[in-house]
């Protein structure tokens, strides 16, 4: 804090590379996660501006400044990163030479080409691989040889996924055994793909976690997540897990975050095996769906964790600030019969509601969540579906 009459800077403890509170943030994405960066960002006093290709995304709405132009217009990149003090994204996919543009002018935090790593199923296992974490037995499918040969590889039940421009269970495709796969690579496309073998799960955990320029570390607590068609239906917290797991999933977390030299926060999703041990599935490194409960529910949230490692200030807490916590999606089928009651879940104490600020609501687009507290994890859960299902008209 600035002393009466000090001219001190308002944040101590910053490292030479941090930009301080007036600087801008600039965000690669029009999405809800810049949305939520945005907000974020705003409260600590940054600026705050939006390269998107799209129109009017829920993004621009809480921008000072936004750029609607495509990833590939250079001269539009360029401009946008001379006019920002810090470049981030809030989704993968935007090309890698974007990235490049703006490092020339600006820190782009996580590193560029993180986003390379990512955005390709073989990159990102290699990468997780390369740097000593389990993730489940995989071969690659480029070519009717490397089909073959991932069928005697993997020959029982798998999945097969698009290398690239796969979420929420886009691009996928659950084959029964090897005599499956050529059917199920020709509903790709043929596309270059990864073949998984079937994790026989017992469930879904995400940790959210940040480093910062300084090397510093932040961890949440893991996220526990029940899928609904292969979209994230509810997050509940705490995960309720054994010790030995949780330090597992920290430690994944810690290695994670320094084997791939992130600055910033990246979201780990995994799947726990009966017996105890825990399998990466993919990482994402920016907020995630499954942490959005934090906004709410702990001293800092993804969002702002985002604002203070890519501005270079100190990581926040992870802790909880109150009673276990649920989040869950709000999704476009949600208004098939017409505009959702939002009076009732309003009156509901406890219930914190998000809305993206979306035109158009279309089958399984996230329109916003809901986050619920209650005594227990279970008891959140359970409020947070029960909100939502009250919305219906
Ligand atoms: P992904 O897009 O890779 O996160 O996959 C979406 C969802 O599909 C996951 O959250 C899992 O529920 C399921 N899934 C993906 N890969 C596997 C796998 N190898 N084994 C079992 N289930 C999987």
């Amino acid at each position: 804090m600035t002393a009466p009459g000090s001219t001190a800077p308002l944040v101590v403890n910053r490292t030479d590379s941090s930009l301080l509170p007036g600087a801008t943030i600039g965000v690669f994405g029009g999405g809800q996660l810049g949305r939520m960066l945005g907000v974020a960002a705003r409260r600590l006093g940054y600026r705050f501006a939006v390269f998107s290709d799209d129109h009017d995304g829920p993004a621009s709405h809480v921008a000072d400044r936004s750029v609607q132009a495509s990833y590939e217009d250079e001269a539009a990149l360029e401009a946008f990163a001379r006019s920002v003090d810090a470049v981030t994204f809030e989704f993968e996919n935007v090309p890698s030479v974007a990235g490049e543009i703006a490092a020339r002018h600006c820190p782009v935090r996580p590193r560029g080409g993180l986003l390379h790593t990512v955005q390709n199923r073989q990159r990102e296992k290699d990468g997780l691989v390369g740097i000593g974490l389990p993730v489940a037995r995989f071969a690659p499918v480029r070519s009717a040889d490397e089909l073959r040969a991932a069928a005697e590889a993997i020959p029982g039940a798998g999945v097969l996924k698009t290398a690239s421009f796969g979420y929420d269970g886009k691009g996928q495709v659950k084959v029964a055994g090897a005599h499956e796969l050529e059917a199920a690579w020709e509903s790709l496309g043929r596309a270059d793909a990864v073949l998984e073998t079937l994790v026989p799960f017992e469930r879904e955990v995400s940790v959210v976690a940040a480093r910062g320029v300084d090397g510093s570390i932040a961890i949440y607590e893991p996220f526990h997540n029940d899928h609904a068609n292969h979209i994230l239906d509810v997050t509940t917290c705490p995960a309720e897990l054994p010790d030995a797991q949780r330090a597992r999933i920290d430690e994944i977390a810690r290695v994670a975050l320094e084997g791939l030299d992130v600055v910033g926060v990246l979201c780990i999703e995994l799947f726990l095996l009966p017996g105890g041990d825990v399998l990466v599935n993919e990482i994402a490194p920016r907020p995630h769906n499954s942490g959005h409960l934090t906004v709410d529910a702990h001293v800092t949230c993804q969002f702002q964790m985002q604002a203070r490692a890519v501005a270079g200030l100190p990581l926040g807490s992870t802790e909880r600030i109150g009673p276990p916590a649920a989040m869950a999606n709000l999704l476009g089928d949600l208004w098939a019969d017409g505009e959702p009651r939002w009076d009732r879940a309003l009156a509901m104490p406890g219930v914190f509601l998000h809305l993206y600020g979306k035109a158009e609501a279309r089958p399984g687009r996230k329109m916003g969540h809901l986050t619920a507290i209650g005594a227990t994890s279970a008891e959140a859960a359970q409020r947070a579906r029960a909100a939502r299902e009250s919305l219906r008209p």
